[in-house]
């Protein structure tokens, strides 16, 4: 079925004019106002585990948001992201990032995620400036853009000519799985993009051609360990699929935008917190990827991770846009947290890049 018409019964809470697609709502849902939930305060335990105000480590990671436009309309999506959406950086707002980058060599790493950062008219640009300051770049890529218009049928031969790492959801090995979460026919193109994706040379042993993909639970749950579900992942996709993949990174889904609206419209919310606050980890809690990665978001406002962008938190600082860009007053800040900080600290911890502890 064609991915336009697969999605069409998925809408972004913003087409919806949700409640929710006002990122202060969700912020005062977390921060339990009306007094309905009675969860420990996510500062409370970093407090009790000597970790508050959690402070920033060396700067190694920057992360940049291209948009929120997307050819998907997954249901927990912390973006809210779709084809409706509009919102994405503009060329002066990846320039003023290049000169961040180029002023602050520790920035080893450029994330580049979206919405679909491909569908950014300036993506391509982007990614070989970045490549010709020597930075690593990953792009999280959801696969099925590959195949969504012929312009984007070369992806994988340009992610290979830019050395880029491909991080790439797939929720599970099966079409039923992945397609309840990502909309139908999501898991057959993204299967056939794996496939073009090892066609050119990633994730093959001896390859330096990164392909990692990353499992998020379908409901109210945490994610398995991530060790037995890579092997699993593995198995599966190599013996029907013959695709090969380097790690499988097991993600908790964060409780914000159109997961939050999933946990409350299934009455799940206050059972998955209790869950997540149970499960707190201080170890996790002092390995927060928000500790070493500093997030921009599309209008060049910067942030402690992606999800407090998506809740419009920004960093606690007086210069708190790219173009203003400052390692020293970055390094004094204090991380701004809420409740939804718990999805990183519960367990194994979980991260962009997987489980932390
Ligand atoms: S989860 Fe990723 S692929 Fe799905 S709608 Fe959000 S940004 Fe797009
Ligand atoms: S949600 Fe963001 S700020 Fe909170 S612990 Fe996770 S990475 Fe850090």
């Amino acid at each position: 079925m064609p991915m336009k018409e697969a999605t069409k019964n998925l809408k972004t809470l913003h087409r919806q004019h949700h409640q929710l697609a006002d990122s202060s709502v969700q912020v005062s849902i977390l921060g339990d106002e009306h007094h309905q939930y009675h969860l420990i305060p996510f500062q409370q335990k970093l407090e009790e585990s000597g970790l508050y105000p959690l402070s920033p480590k060396q700067l190694e990671i920057f992360q940049v948001n291209l948009g929120k436009m997307c050819n998907q309309v997954c249901r927990h999506c912390h973006v809210d992201a779709g084809p409706d959406r509009k919102e994405i950086m503009s060329r002066q707002t990846m320039q003023e990032c290049l000169n961040a980058l180029q002023k602050n060599p520790s920035l080893k790493t450029v994330d580049l995620t979206g919405g679909a950062p491909e569908m950014n008219p300036d993506f391509r640009w982007f990614v070989e400036e970045i490549k010709k300051l020597g930075r690593h770049i990953i792009v999280r890529c959801n696969l099925t853009i590959i195949l969504a218009n012929k312009k984007y049928h070369d992806l994988p031969q340009f992610y290979k000519d830019n050395k880029v790492e491909v991080v790439s959801s797939l929720p599970f090995y099966t079409a039923d799985r992945t397609d309840r979460q990502r909309g139908d026919g999501v898991f057959d193109d993204s299967i056939r993009a794996l496939q073009m994706l090892n066609e050119v040379g990633y994730g093959k042993e001896n390859s330096d051609l990164l392909l990692n993909l990353v499992y998020n639970p379908a409901g109210a749950f945490m994610p398995p360990p991530q060790e037995a579900l890579e092997k699993e992942y593995k198995k599966a996709l190599k013996e029907k699929y013959n695709i090969v993949f380097n790690n499988l990174f097991a993600i908790t889904n964060l409780p914000i935008s159109r997961y939050l609206d999933y946990l409350l419209q299934s009455g799940n919310y206050e059972k998955y917190m209790i869950k997540l606050v149970n499960a707190f980890n201080p170890a996790a809690a002092s390995n927060v990827m928000c500790r070493n990665t500093l997030s921009v978001g599309w209008n060049g406002f910067l942030y402690d991770c992606d999800f407090n962008q998506m809740l419009d938190l920004k960093v606690d600082i007086k210069n708190n846009h790219i173009s203003h860009f400052n390692t020293a007053d970055l390094n004094k800040r204090s991380i701004v947290v809420n409740q939804h900080c718990y999805g990183c600290t519960a367990g194994s911890g979980s991260s962009c890049g997987g489980t932390v502890a």
